[in-house]
């Protein structure tokens, strides 16, 4: 097989990427090594920051977002006697959408195949070499892959990262995890909280106007199955104020419980040859900044440009930056990622505590700390 970008990994980066260069007239084969199904279901990220739903929109995939979504002016922080609205539009004039990453695989997966698009689902041993992938196909057979560039879009735990001989790496492991619900339940407010309590963080999210989303801060190594679902919700109550100037949380059936470690990592350069990194291959962020997917898209921004004028033209001067380039963003995102999470989340040591609520307070009350938030948070535009 021969094809123009060879694309490892049908996450929203991998996909986007395809969807962006398809755009730009140049063709892709994607594989995966999850099911159609299992990708389109896996529950991860759900908020769009503004420019990532500006450039979907700007390629076709904004309908759904723009019907099904929710619009999102800013966020409540919260602190014990305390809840404050930072609206996002009032400050910076931009703003965040919830829309669940599973509806963006599903929007992309559906584009995909109106396009024709070739996805390799469920293969096995992929390798990666400088000018072609082996693997092999669902039905056992072994292939090869020649193309002109190979972007690793698949995340963390697949075999591009390693491609990538003598790259720096920079990681922070947090000691604590995110015990994460998904429920049945309207959401008990009309945008997230962002809550920190003695007992640890907790955030009040959302999926759609019948399903929430609810974390709490767990020490790692959590077996969600030792919290019953009355003690799940019992704790909520407790660091989300329940009862507090007469707001309630209601709680509901529980579907699904799942335990998130936390870390930050950064891989450089995300270039190597032809082989070109995205999104959770490159970097990771803590969920608590939102911002996983979203850099998954911007990256994906910048590496389709790179890739269509290396490709139609031979003109390599933007994929000569595309690693520096994507790094800026990355390590803006990784550190507000760092701080909103150091910012929120108990050490159990009271000065570390003190700080934390001097933080918050200066936040939530001063135009300027509201406003690096909230420009933080909502997003900078593409290819800062
Ligand atoms: C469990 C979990 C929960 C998360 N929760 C949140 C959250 O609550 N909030 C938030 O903001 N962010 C969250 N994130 C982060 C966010 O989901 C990611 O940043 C985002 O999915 C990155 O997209 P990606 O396409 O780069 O990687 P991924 O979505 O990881 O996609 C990579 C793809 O590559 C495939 N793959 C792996 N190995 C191979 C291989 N050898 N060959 C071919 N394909 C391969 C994988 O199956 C996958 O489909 C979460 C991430 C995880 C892992």
């Amino acid at each position: 097989m021969r094809t123009q970008v060879a694309i490892i990994g049908a996450g929203p980066a991998g996909l986007l990427l395809s969807h962006l260069l398809a755009q730009g007239g140049v063709e892709s084969v994607v594989l995966e090594t999850r099911s159609e199904e299992y990708v389109a279901a896996r529950i991860r990220a759900g908020i769009l920051e503004h420019s990532s739903v500006e450039l979907l929109e700007s390629v076709g995939l904004g309908d759904r977002i723009r019907a099904e979504g929710d619009h999102h002016r800013g966020i409540y922080l919260q602190w014990p006697g305390e809840r404050h609205h930072l609206d996002f539009v009032d400050l910076v004039g931009r703003s965040v959408w919830v829309y669940g990453q599973t509806e963006v695989q599903k929007d992309l997966i559906k584009a995909r195949a109106a396009d024709g698009q070739e996805i390799h689902y469920e293969v096995t041993e992929v390798e990666l070499h400088d000018d072609h992938v082996t693997f092999t196909d669902k039905s056992g057979q072994s292939q090869r892959l020649d193309a002109t560039a190979i972007a690793g879009c698949d995340g963390s735990f697949g075999p591009s990262r390693q491609a990538v001989p003598a790259a720096e790496t920079y990681e922070k492991v947090y000691p604590y995890s995110w015990f994460g619900i998904l429920a049945d339940v309207a959401p008990s407010t009309d945008e997230l909280i962002y809550a920190w309590h003695p007992n640890g963080f907790a955030l009040h999210s959302m999926r759609s106007a019948t399903v929430s989303r609810l974390y709490l801060q767990v020490p790692n190594g959590t077996d969600p199955q030792s919290w019953s679902d009355d003690r799940i919700w019992d704790e909520l109550a407790t660091r989300l104020g329940h009862g507090q100037n007469g707001w309630k949380l209601t709680p509901g059936p529980i579907t699904d419980k799942s335990v998130l470690p936390m870390r930050s990592y950064v891989q450089t350069p995300m270039r190597h040859h032809n082989l070109f990194l995205a999104g959770d291959a490159a970097h990771i962020v803590p969920p608590t900044g939102a911002k996983g997917l979203n850099l998954a898209i911007a990256d994906v921004a910048l590496l389709s440009k790179a890739l269509i004028a290396k490709v139609k033209e031979g003109d390599e001067r933007l994929a000569d930056r595309y690693s520096d380039d994507a790094q800026r963003r990355v390590w803006r995102c990784t550190h507000f990622s760092w701080w909103m999470t150091t910012m929120l989340h108990t050490s159990g040591d009271p000065f570390d505590a003190q700080l934390q609520l001097s933080q918050l307070k200066w936040v939530a009350n001063s135009e300027a700390g509201a406003t690096g938030l909230a420009e933080n948070y909502a997003g900078l535009p593409i290819g800062y």
